[in-house]
């Protein structure tokens, strides 16, 4: 919402359109509404090498295929698309910066999810079915039974968008600003969403050392204190970029780009050394533990319940349901979220590499150095 409020300020300012008026009424009606809104930018691309405009299958990248006096008609899907099947709307953006050529995929708009030309495709995770098969012994199996998520394949089947819902239409010169200031806010959202996983991450990594009895051993305490340092890193970052934000002329705040993209790139990183370190701290039992299925069978539950005990004063059940914890944060469902999305999310490494060369202004940080070094320039 802050990237499209900025853009389309600055767009009417360059071609006296009336996109920001439109958005500020979007905004409102989404707030009377209370409005849960898919931020909808990832199109499937194909063959990666090429533009938009140079496919074969020229929906690779949602489009316009049809002006009308009242609106357009757009084709083309949206993927890896985070809560879409639990939004009341999508907010369309271009994914990539834009050539003249591109005019039609420079789209801009909102769409009611409940439009009937949207399609879902539901996307399959890791032990989604657990949560199906858990229910009869309990919620041991389920990893999470508080939370979950969902991404969705969505596809835009000639759908109609008024004009009182379309904020950019074709300025393809505003597509690198859009897809930047949204990358910026959404990196910087990482210095928070991510970290709170982390939380949970070394929440489970100093129970789990607890219920094995190794919570005093020197290397673990070691190991969760690294934890800490890095998640706690992230967070800074995500502190960073947002209190070194500056208002733009729109009226609304921008966070530091630089410092946002610095903090997707160690998100990329972090959380993957995190998780390596709970994967060493819980020991091997979270990926061949028996299930909440044999714990409750006359046969095996004694079995279970002695073999898989950890301290004395913990339930064997307390242990395996952190166990499944661990299971779903670092392979399951979370991991979804917290390793994958921590690489992909907002951009790959690479698109913030590229932000972060273009920001560094390295021509301050050489006449410094060259200064210092007494070399005339
Ligand atoms: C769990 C999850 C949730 C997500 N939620 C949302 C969401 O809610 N909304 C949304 O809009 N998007 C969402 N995304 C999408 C995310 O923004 C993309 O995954 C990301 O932009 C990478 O795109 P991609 O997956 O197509 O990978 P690709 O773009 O195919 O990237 C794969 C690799 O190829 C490289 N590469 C790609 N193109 C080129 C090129 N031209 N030249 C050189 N190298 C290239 C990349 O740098 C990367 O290393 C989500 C992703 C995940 C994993």
């Amino acid at each position: 919402m802050n990237a499209v409020f900025i853009t389309t300020f600055e767009i009417d300012e360059k071609y006296g359109t009336n996109y920001h008026q439109k958005f500020r009424n979007y905004i409102k009606m989404a707030e009377e509404n209370d409005w849960t809104i898919d931020g909808c930018m990832t199109d499937p691309k194909g063959d990666r090498n090429k533009r938009p405009s140079e496919l074969r299958d020229p929906d690779l990248y949602l489009r316009i295929v049809e002006r009308r006096d009242d609106g357009v008609v757009i084709r083309g899907a949206k993927a890896h698309q985070t809560g879409a099947i639990n939004s009341h709307e999508h907010l369309i953006m271009p994914t990539l910066t834009m050539r003249k050529e591109d005019a039609d995929y420079t789209i801009c708009c909102a769409v009611p999810a409940d439009d009937p030309n949207v399609i879902y495709i539901y996307g399959r995770q890791a032990s989604d079915l657990r949560r199906l098969d858990s229910s009869e012994f309990g919620d041991i199996d389920c990893g999470n039974a508080e939370f979950g998520g969902q991404e969705a394949l969505v596809i835009f089947e000639d759908v109609f968008v008024p004009d009182d819902r379309i904020f950019m239409n074709g300025e393809t010169d505003f597509c690198g600003r859009l897809v930047e200031t949204f990358a910026a806010y959404h990196r910087q959202s990482y210095g928070g969403c991510k970290v709170g996983v982390g939380d949970v991450l070394v929440g489970a990594a100093a129970t789990i050392a607890d219920f094995n009895g190794t919570a005093n051993a020197s290397h673990i305490k070691d190991k969760i204190t690294e934890m800490v340092h890095l998640n706690e890193t992230l967070y800074s970052c995500g502190i960073a970029c947002s209190s070194c934000g500056k208002e733009t002329p729109s009226g609304n705040y921008l966070v530091d780009i630089l410092l946002a993209n610095v903090c997707k790139q160690n998100v990329t990183r972090f959380p993957y050394e995190i998780s390596r370190l709970l994967h060493d701290i819980a020991g091997g039992i979270f990926v061949t533990m028996p299930s909440a299925a044999d714990l409750a069978n006359p046969e095996t539950a004694k079995l279970v319940e002695k073999y898989l005990s950890g301290v004395e004063g913990v339930a064997t059940k307390d242990r395996m349901k952190m166990m499944r914890l661990i299971e779903n944060l670092v392979l399951g469902r979370a991991a979804v979220g917290y390793l994958t999305e921590s690489m992909h999310g907002a951009g790959s490494p690479q698109a913030q590499k590229i932000m972060i060369h273009r920001l560094a202004d390295l021509e301050s940080k050489k006449k410094l150095a060259m200064k210092l070094a007494r070399i005339d320039n």
